[in-house]
C-alpha cells in the first residue's frame, strides 16, 4: 500500500460556522475520518501545519509547506495538501518553483463547501487527491472537481461553484471520474526533486486601469525590488502621465519588472503594438507571455531569492519550470 503524507493548512474544507463566519477548525484527522474510503486506498500520516483561511497565507507559509515536504520526502510516495481555494493557485505556483523536477505527486486540494455540509465537494476532492497522490504523475498539481491542473497553470476562476479552478493556456493533465484516472499528460520530472528555500517577498503587482497615475507606479517602484505589471491586451504601457519615464527610472535603479496582461487567456506579446514595442526595445524588462499572473509573481520571488542581476534573472525567468512558460523565445 502506498504511503501518503497529508499536510493540513486550513481553508473552507476544514471550516466550521462561527458567529463571525466560516473559520478553519477541523484538523486533518477529522477530515480523513469523514472519508473512510481514503483509508482503504493508502496509508496516511498527517501533519497539521496551519489552520488558516488561505486569504491569510503568505510566502512564509509556502516556504513552510515546502520545508515539510522536504523533511518527509523520503518516507512517502506522495503528498496531499489540504488548502483554502482563494490563494491555492499562488501556493501551487510557489511550490512549483520551490520543489522542482519532483517525481512524486504533490497534490493540493480543498473545497468550496465545508466537509460536513450535506452538499459538499470536499469528500470527492479529497478522495480524488489521494487517488492521484497514489497513482498520478509527479510534480505540483491541483486536483479539484475531477480535474488535475498543473501547479504553474492554475487559476481560481469561479468564486462559488464546484468548478473553481481552470488551467490557463495549458490543457488539464488528467481527469478523475468515479475513481478512474485518465492521465492525458504528465510533467517531466528528474530522479529526485530540487528544493529551494529562499523567496524575495519584496515583490508587488500593479494592475493598470485607464488613467493610472504616475505617482502610483513611482510609489510601487520605490517600495518594491520587483514589480509585475498587468497591462491591457497583448501588452504595452499607456503613453500618457509619463509612465514610461517612471518605469525607465525604476529599471535604471535595478528594479526587476515583469510585463504581463490582465486578459486571462492567450498571454502577452509586446512586439505587436507601438505601446509595447517601445517598452520592449528600449528597457531591460521581462515579459510573462503565456504565464499566469500567479506564476509570474511567484517566479519573480523565486529568482530574486537567487539574483538581482538582470541577465541572470532573464535566464531564470525564461527557462521553463513545470511548463510555466512556453511562448518565450528569449534565452
Ligand atoms: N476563504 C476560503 C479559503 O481560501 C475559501 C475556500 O477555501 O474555498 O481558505
Amino acid at each position: 500500500m502506498k504511503r501518503i503524507l497529508m499536510i493540513g493548512t486550513g481553508g473552507t474544507i476544514a471550516s466550521d460556522i462561527t458567529p463571525e463566519g466560516l473559520v478553519p477548525e477541523l484538523n486533518t484527522e477529522q477530515l480523513l475520518a469523514a472519508v473512510p474510503r481514503i483509508g482503504e486506498m493508502c496509508r496516511v500520516d498527517c501533519i497539521q501545519l496551519y489552520a488558516l483561511d488561505s486569504t491569510n497565507l503568505r510566502p512564509e507559509h509556502w516556504l513552510g509547506i515546502a520545508r515539510a515536504v522536504r523533511a518527509h520526502y523520503a518516507d512517502y510516495d506522495g503528498f496531499v495538501i489540504s488548502h483554502g481555494t482563494d490563494t491555492m493557485a499562488y501556493t501551487a505556483a510557489a511550490l512549483s518553483y520551490l520543489i522542482q523536477d519532483c517525481p512524486k505527486p504533490i497534490v493540493l486540494t480543498g473545497a468550496q463547501k465545508p466537509i460536513w455540509f450535506d452538499s459538499t465537494d470536499s469528500k470527492r476532492n479529497l478522495t480524488d487527491a489521494f487517488l492521484y497522490a497514489c497513482r498520478g504523475g509527479g510534480g505540483v498539481q491541483i486536483v479539484f472537481n475531477g480535474k488535475v491542473i498543473l501547479g504553474t497553470r492554475a487559476r481560481k476562476t469561479y468564486s462559488k461553484s464546484f468548478q473553481a479552478f481552470s488551467s490557463v493556456n495549458y490543457p488539464d493533465l488528467a481527469v478523475i471520474q468515479d475513481e478512474h484516472l485518465l492521465q492525458y499528460l504528465t510533467c517531466s520530472a528528474g530522479a529526485a526533486p530540487v528544493f529551494y528555500d529562499a523567496l524575495e517577498t519584496n515583490v508587488g503587482l500593479l494592475k493598470l486601469i485607464p488613467g493610472t497615475d504616475r505617482a502610483l507606479l513611482d510609489f510601487m517602484l520605490d517600495r518594491y525590488a520587483g514589480l509585475v505589471i498587468e497591462s491591457f491586451g497583448v501588452g504595452g504601457l499607456p503613453e500618457y502621465n509619463d509612465l514610461y519615464e517612471s518605469l525607465r527610472s525604476g529599471v535604471e535603479r535595478g528594479r526587476l519588472i515583469v510585463m504581463t496582461t490582465q486578459v486571462p487567456n492567450e498571454g502577452s506579446d509586446l512586439t505587436v503594438y507601438h505601446v509595447g514595442v517601445r517598452l520592449k526595445s528600449t528597457l531591460r524588462l521581462l515579459e510573462a507571455y503565456d504565464m499566469t499572473t500567479e506564476a509570474a509573481v511567484c517566479k519573480l520571488m523565486w529568482l530574486m531569492g537567487q539574483t538581482r542581476d538582470f541577465r541572470a534573472a532573464e535566464q531564470l525567468f525564461y527557462r521553463p519550470v513545470a511548463q510555466d512558460i512556453l511562448y518565450a523565445t528569449e534565452t
